[in-house]
């Protein structure tokens, strides 16, 4: 298939872009290299060196022979964009391409109006390009699992089925999002359901947990395919960060009680699912929804395994609990589905001491790079 990834400098979309061409896919990236200033805009930087795209792909061919181009630009300049699909005429379109951090678009209005003007109209924009040039692409955009905020009922996959004063519909499910950046995946969603709709487009929304790791087979082939991994309180999540506190000895940073339950994955899984994704195609004019997390956790949880581990390793950590920066419940009911992605050959990698060990070490080699100043919360959601 001939494949886009938008975003595929990032933390999940360049591993994506490297899976998906490994297994015999024509792909192109489209980035503009946003998150990179990001990291100069906050003093921060990725815990592991990353080499720019050009030397990346250029390695990739050097290792593999196969090519993947890069178009370096915005998805909110619409003629750039018209111009990549013309000239790649996409099978499946991978959209990974937004302002991906809660804190980040909670610092002040600038910072939210960016969050959404970059993701809403970024994404209207690939609608309109597949409706315009490729009208038979499938888009597989990344949403989140926030979306649905922590309702207490079950989570359901996209759907739910409701019987209302004698009558039953399948409606979309309730979305209750935490920050400006969940609420601009929720606008996307509402906007994709639409453009399904009235123009018959194929789209599937993938609502993903929170992405652990950061090395696949690919990323370890050479130095310079080396994946980002963000720490820093704006961008570093959940498990990852705490890895890292545990590795330059810093309290692990719980916000509150600890009790906030999330759906979890492995960087591996994110690139296998997409591949399902993209193999098996929603229907024309059907807007899909996969709920994309393998396993639930509390973030207290994943504080104790973080700390055994690291004891194990010989490095003694304790847990904090801050005062919460985030407007959360802290105790809540937690239950999602998600089989769908299973029922079409998902395997997962499940979370074990031997993973966060295999992290850890990874982690160990670079820690000297954390700038410790960042790994603190700083933006307050009041
Ligand atoms: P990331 O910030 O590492 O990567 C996003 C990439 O998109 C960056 O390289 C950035 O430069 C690029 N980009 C942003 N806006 C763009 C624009 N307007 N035009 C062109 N390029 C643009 O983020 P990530 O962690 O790889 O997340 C990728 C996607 O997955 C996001 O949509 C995010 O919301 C979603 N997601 C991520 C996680 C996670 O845990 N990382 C969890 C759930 C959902």
């Amino acid at each position: 298939m001939r494949i886009i990834v938008a975003g595929g400098d990032g933390f999940c979309g360049w591993p994506t872009a490297l899976y998906l061409s490994k297994r015999g896919h024509d792909v192109a990236i489209i980035d503009n290299m946003i998150r990179r200033e990001m990291d100069n805009e906050l003093h921060s930087n990725s815990l592991t060196p990353i080499a720019s795209l050009d030397e990346r792909t250029a390695k990739w061919e050097e290792l593999t022979g196969k090519e993947i181009r890069t178009y370096n630009g915005d998805l909110n300049h619409y003629d750039f964009l018209r111009q990549v699909m013309k000239m790649e005429q996409p099978d499946a379109f991978v959209h990974f391409a937004e302002q991906r951090s809660a804190p980040y678009s909670m610092i002040d209005r600038e910072h939210a109006v960016f969050t959404q003007t970059n993701n809403v109209a970024g994404n209207l924009n690939v609608l309109y390009g597949i409706k315009e040039i490729v009208p038979d692409c499938h888009l597989i955009k990344l949403g989140t699992m926030g979306e649905y905020g922590t309702p207490n009922i079950p989570i359901e996959e996209g759907y739910i089925e409701i019987e209302h004063k004698g009558r039953k519909d399948v409606l979309p499910y309730p979305k209750q999002p935490g920050s400006f950046y969940h609420l601009s995946k929720v606008h996307d969603s509402h906007n994709i359901t639409f453009a399904c709709k009235i123009w018959g487009i194929r789209a599937t929304d993938l609502n993903q947990g929170v992405v652990y790791g950061l090395d696949t087979d690919e990323t370890k082939m050479d130095p310079v395919l080396a994946n980002r991994l963000d720490y820093d309180g704006v961008f570093g999540t959940a498990l990852n960060r705490f890895i890292i506190q545990s590795a330059i000895g810093h309290d692990l940073t719980v916000y509150g009680k600890g009790g906030q339950t999330r759906g979890f994955l492995n960087i591996q899984d994110t690139v296998r699912c997409i591949e399902i994704a993209a193999e098996n195609p929603a229907d024309k004019g059907e807007f899909r929804v996969f709920n994309q997390f393998t396993e639930e956790f509390s973030v207290g949880e994943l504080a104790e395994k973080v700390k055994k581990v690291a004891l194990e390793e010989g490095l003694e950590t304790d847990i904090a609990h801050l005062d919460n920066p985030r407007v959360e419940l802290e105790e809540h009911f937690f239950k999602a589905e998600n089989t769908k992605l299973r029922d079409l050959g998902l395997e997962p990698h499940l979370l074990d001491d031997a993973v966060i060990r295999e992290i850890l070490h990874t982690v160990m080699q670079h820690k000297d790079r954390v700038i410790k100043e960042n790994v603190m919360p700083q933006v307050s959601w009041t």
